[in-house]
């Protein structure tokens, strides 16, 4: 019989998987504990589990852990991880230290479908979803690794890193209230960012699932033809239906919505650019962040220049609209999402 894998189970799922295996309820709580807070993967170290609730467990529960293959360091504090899966898939996920924060990029896919034209996860293509506990695994062991090496525990999770959340929503719920739950790495959903590249009706059943997480939109362009250049999803849902998600959204949530918006040299970061995002902008509550690009091997785009930038970022400015320049992190450790990944799949692929 196929052992249950019990990393990614929330409490109450845990209390009936035990509840079935004819143990107390309350034993739920207490493993739910070890799992999540300690970290363990073995009954065996579970010291306030009966000797033979251990063997028991051992026999029919397993907790499934991510094995880190790969971790680099950038100058700038920025950390890489490279994680495998049980089944030999590869993720990454980032931890950014700012000031005090403490940022975790963890990925959602392995993969994504979406195919964004700048992104290298995008050229790998969809392999599957990840489940809540290999979502909330990366969390768990970056923070173990952080306080261990930098006495500090992570205060932010941004859903940034490899894949669309909004396409495994289902678990990137699962695990926001695993991150958030008291027992465990216990953050806060304030402090928890969802990103999309705009599936609109996603977007309105997130906003009716009551989190309070946050939502950030990766526009990159507010010009719908532009954007269909370099986001294939715009041409099956055009900006004015994910506006009205978004809409949607700040309304049910009262939440303003962050704009990611990507800077590339002489394609998005012209007046009329700016002027497009302005008026989108004015639509819902929101913020923009504007993201300096990192270019990925073989990409088409280059980095703005800094004149390019402060004009545009002057001209949001003057409207009164808030706007953050985000400088890239990690320039040196391949830092952008997929980056790693798809360095390691050509090198393997190279010595087979
Ligand atoms: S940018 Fe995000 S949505 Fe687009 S291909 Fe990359 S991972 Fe997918």
């Amino acid at each position: 019989m196929e052992k249950i894998n019990l990393k990614g189970l929330l409490l109450p799922e845990l209390q009936q998987v035990m509840l079935d295996s004819g143990e107390k309820k309350f034993r739920a709580q207490q493993v739910y504990s070890w799992i999540y807070k300690s970290g363990l993967t073995s009954f065996d170290q579970m010291t306030d589990l009966p000797v033979g609730s251990r063997s028991h467990f051992s026999e029919i529960f397993r907790i499934s852990s991510l094995k880190e293959v790969f971790r680099a360091e950038s100058m700038d504090g920025t950390t890489k991880f490279l994680w495998e899966l049980e089944d030999g898939n590869k993720i990454e996920s980032v931890l950014i230290p700012d000031d005090k924060r403490l940022t975790a990029c963890v990925s959602s896919q392995v993969g994504c479908a979406l195919g964004c034209t700048f992104c290298a996860t995008g050229k790998m293509g969809l392999t599957r979803n990840l489940s809540a506990g290999e979502i909330y695994d990366q969390v768990l062991q970056m923070n173990q690794w952080a306080l261990a090496k930098r006495g500090q525990s992570i205060t932010n999770i941004v859903f940034m890193g490899m894949g669309e959340p909004m396409m495994n929503l289902d678990n990137v719920v699962k695990s926001v209230k695993l991150i958030s739950d008291a027992t465990g790495v216990a953050i806060s959903q304030r402090r928890i960012t969802i990103s999309t590249a705009g599936v609109a009706h996603k977007i309105k059943e997130l906003a009716d699932l009551g989190l309070n997480a946050k939502l950030a939109v990766s526009l990159h362009s507010a010009v719908s033809a532009k954007r269909n250049t370099i986001m294939p999803i715009n041409k099956g849902t055009d900006l004015a239906e994910l506006v009205k998600a978004i809409q949607y959204y700040t309304r049910s949530t009262g939440q303003r919505v962050t704009y990611e918006y990507v800077l590339f040299n002489q394609f998005n970061d012209n007046p009329e650019d700016a002027e497009a995002l302005v008026k989108i902008c004015r639509m819902a509550p929101s913020k923009v962040n504007i993201i300096l690009f990192n270019p990925v091997a073989g990409a088409e785009f280059q980095r703005v220049t800094n004149d390019r930038l402060n004009h545009f970022v002057q001209y949001l400015a003057d409207r009164h609209i808030t706007v953050m320049v985000r400088q890239s992190r990690g320039q040196d450790i391949d830092a952008a999402c997929g980056q790693l990944a798809t360095k390691k799949q050509k090198a393997e692929s190279a010595i087979q």
